[in-house]
């Protein structure tokens, strides 16, 4: 197998030839079909997240064919499809597993960061977080939805039943939830990085009733908005754009300081969130969901070995969509 391997943070990934590893108890060998690049794999290359699994092949969005099963796994077959998530695996049994909310478990792993990902053309994962996936589908159309999806779906329920909502930062998630919350009527307000008319006419022609840049104030008051951007002063902007009682959702695993600001934009019970992870009941869900909305992915293809220049096209904002490595 091939694998982009990430030694040691801020350094390019590596191209490197593996065996084939053999999926332990309770785990999927996974031919991988497509993983799509993520925001948060960028915040491991580039060392912001702070504890990675090292050398680690990033990667949580992978779309795979299982290829061989495990001791004990009974609900999947050789050459079925299935998505694999950040949240690979929990303890089952801390405070927070055992009362549903298993996406803050104590000694959790996750994909792509603490266990290997999809940056490869193999990867073993723990059945028990891998999820049926449709198998007439294009893979990489698929890719997007089970992270970018997923963690959009958990901040579009986080707002509650918020009719109009600002979404902060126009990339890969913005772009599904956005759909999901056009077909469940809500109305949508998208913040560009300012100037950037090619993400603003994007949230434009996917159904947003209102697009232009972060500095910008909407022309009504928001019912709740949704920060993807990684960019803290943007948490007193979206306090100030959402109406008394509002709800401001920050939906990234890491986002710049937050700079101070006055009392009053958190007062008359606005809410201030973070989003964590995702449960399998998140999974469960968004992926019953998507082929009921029709979401359509936007996704920029990028075969494995040109991961770098995926993650750099990520970090410097030149992508529409969402980027797929496909092997
Ligand atoms: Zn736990
Ligand atoms: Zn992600």
């Amino acid at each position: 197998m091939t694998a982009m391997v990430l030694r040691r943070p801020k350094t390019p990934l590596e191209a490197e030839r593996r065996p084939l590893p053999s999926p332990g108890p309770g785990e999927l060998l996974l031919a991988v079909e497509a993983c799509g690049v993520c925001r948060t794999d960028l915040h491991v290359v580039d060392g912001e997240l702070e504890h990675p699994k090292l050398p680690i092949v990033p990667g949580h969005e992978i779309v795979g064919r299982v290829a061989a099963i495990g001791a004990g796994v009974t609900d999947f077959a050789v050459g079925e499809r299935v998505g694999v998530p950040w949240l690979g695996h929990t303890c089952g049994c801390c405070p927070y597993c055992s009362s549903g909310r298993e996406n803050l478990c104590d000694d959790p792993l996750f994909t792509g960061y603490t266990r290997d990902g999809g940056y490869a053309t193999h990867t073993v994962a723990d059945a028990s977080y891998c999820f049926p996936l449709p198998s007439d589908s294009d893979a990489a159309a698929l890719a997007p939805l089970l992270c970018a999806g997923l963690i959009g779906w958990r901040s579009l329920k986080m707002t509650g039943d918020a009719r109009d909502i600002g979404i902060y930062g126009f990339g890969a998630a913005a772009h599904i939830v956005a759909q999901v919350a056009i077909a469940r009527g809500r109305r949508i307000f998208a913040f560009v990085r300012p100037g950037d008319t090619a993400a603003r006419d994007f949230a434009l022609s996917l159904g947003a009733v209102w697009a232009g840049g972060s500095d910008e104030t909407p022309p009504e008051k928001l019912d709740a908005a949704i920060i993807f951007a990684p960019v803290g002063a943007l948490v007193p902007r979206a306090l100030a754009a959402v109406r008394k009682g509002g709800t401001v959702v920050c939906g990234g695993i890491h986002m710049s300081d937050i700079p101070s600001f006055p009392y009053a934009l958190l007062w008359e019970e606005r809410r201030l969130v973070s989003i964590a992870n995702l449960t399998r009941e998140d999974a469960r869900e968004f992926l019953a969901l998507a082929p009921q909305v029709g979401i359509e992915t936007h996704v920029v293809r990028y075969p494995l070995t040109a991961a770098n220049e995926a993650l750099a096209d990520l970090r410097d904002g030149r992508l529409q969509g969402a980027a797929v490595l496909i092997p």
